[in-house]
């Protein structure tokens, strides 16, 4: 559960705030604080349980005191709110540690910059950054900025060892900020060979350089580096930049993510199921170790649609798949093949408890019955499980579709497991 301090006074910014967090992450507390002491208590009880501080600029010293050394204390960062460009806090934003923005609000329904600069602080706790720079002064201090930001960082000294260390960490990395001049590998050959193995949308690469020659910062970007900044630079500047690029590929991810999923059941497609299953099959042919697949295919669904209409159709179908997923483990592969077809694939199980999962999904869907606002549904299941190993996907395929069938033909709501 993440936790927000919001200090604000004014209840239209508190309300309109409050709802647009709330809307970014579905596991966040809002803990508002409408006075200095308010804000106070609530770090006294909920200390570095607090990942971020909202603060509203004018209410948060006292003349003795400002909050920013409690949080400090606490280890919590805090986005500063100002009303006005005259009067930003500069001594605050660039002095204190633990200040990491400060949002002009010109009006009190004017929220998005804050929104935006506190979800892109949140979100960066699990983003993974590789900064690659040999001079020790330089790193420390791109270092210092990133975790101000949040980030996880990672360093290397060269671009040998940044392979390395990408090839042998289990981080997946969002980003790599690369110096151009280096020993054993400077930051063009790393680029490139960053490149010849990962896009644009899997990892990002931003390159900073003394070397000011524009054909320099050209023939970065042409290899396939997503920013180049020059140094020296300012603070401000490469935040801006590493935000906007982590943005950029959120969005990557998000768009590839949307095109590998169903649109009704967020369950993922036949074509994502083809390209994930091959990685399943060679690992587990490399194991020598089996798989169970399995295609489940709802019972007399035409009745349901024709009894119901297609809309209560469409909900039984989404509840499939949320029973699907619970008896599954997050590892296992589950795809929506077509209209009410399900295909799953499990590695790592053996025969007896391909049967064991495979009888209580078939059971939780004959004792499960789906409730929608005006109706109670019973629907049942029948699958058809292949288990074993092949060269061809096709042929195992093959065989669970055999065995579907003989459901169907034999009564339905049962399984059917081949070799
Ligand atoms: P069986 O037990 O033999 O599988 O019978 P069934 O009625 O389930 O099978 P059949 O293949 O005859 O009919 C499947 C129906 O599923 C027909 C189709 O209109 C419906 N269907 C396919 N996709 C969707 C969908 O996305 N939403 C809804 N509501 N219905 C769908
Ligand atoms: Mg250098
Ligand atoms: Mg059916
Ligand atoms: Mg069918």
């Amino acid at each position: 559960m993440l936790k927000v301090l919001l200090l604000e006074d004014s209840q239209n910014t508190i309300v309109t705030l409050e709802k647009e967090i709330k809307k970014t992450f579905d596991n966040i507390e809002v803990l508002v604080a409408r006075t200095y002491k308010e804000a106070l208590k609530n770090i006294l009880k909920h200390g570095e349980d607090i990942n971020l501080a909202l603060l509203k600029h004018n209410i948060l010293h006292r003349s003795d005191a400002t909050l920013l050394d409690v949080l400090d204390v606490n280890n919590i960062k805090s986005i500063i709110i100002c009303h006005d460009i005259e009067n930003i806090p500069t001594d605050l934003v660039f002095e204190q540690d633990s200040v990491i923005d400060c949002i002009i609000q010109y009006d009190e329904l004017e929220i998005k910059n804050i929104v935006n600069a506190a979800s892109r602080f949140l979100k960066n706790i699990h983003k993974n950054i590789l900064i690659v720079e040999d001079s020790k002064i330089q790193l420390s201090v791109l270092t210092k900025i990133l975790e101000k930001m949040n980030l996880n960082v990672t360093a290397a000294h060269d671009g040998l060892e940044a392979l390395e260390i990408i090839k042998n960490s289990d981080k997946k990395f969002e980003l790599i900020l690369t110096d151009y001049n280096m020993p054993n590998m400077d930051g063009m050959e790393l680029t490139l060979k960053i490149r010849a193995k990962y896009d644009k949308d899997e990892v990002g690469i931003i390159i900073l350089s003394s070397n000011n020659e524009p054909e320099i910062s050209v023939q970065f970007l042409k290899m396939g580096a997503n920013d180049f900044i020059n140094k020296p630079y300012n603070e401000t500047e490469v935040l801006t930049r590493i935000n906007s690029n982590l943005d950029l590929i959120e969005l990557f991810t998000k768009t590839k993510d949307m095109a590998n999923r169903d649109f009704l059941t967020g369950a993922y497609n036949r074509r994502y199921f083809f390209e994930t299953s091959n990685l399943i099959l060679k690992k587990s042919r490399r194991d020598k170790s089996k798989i169970a697949l399995a295609m489940i295919d709802i019972d007399k669904f035409k009745n349901i649609n024709d009894t119901y209409g297609h809309d209560v159709g469409d909900k039984v179908i989404c509840d499939v798949v949320n029973v699907l997923k619970n008896h599954l483990r997050a590892s296992d592969l589950m795809a929506r093949f077509g209209g009410e077809e399900f295909c799953v694939m499990l590695d790592n199980i053996s025969h007896e408890d391909t049967i064991k999962t495979f009888e209580k999904i078939r059971k939780s869907f004959e004792e499960n019955i789906i409730k929608t606002q005006e109706y109670t549904i019973s629907c049942t299941v029948s699958i058809g499980i292949y288990y074993g190993m092949d060269e061809e996907l096709d042929k195992m395929l093959k065989i669970s579709d055999q065995g579907l069938y003989y459901c169907k033909e034999n009564g339905r709501n049962q399984i059917k497991i081949s070799t």
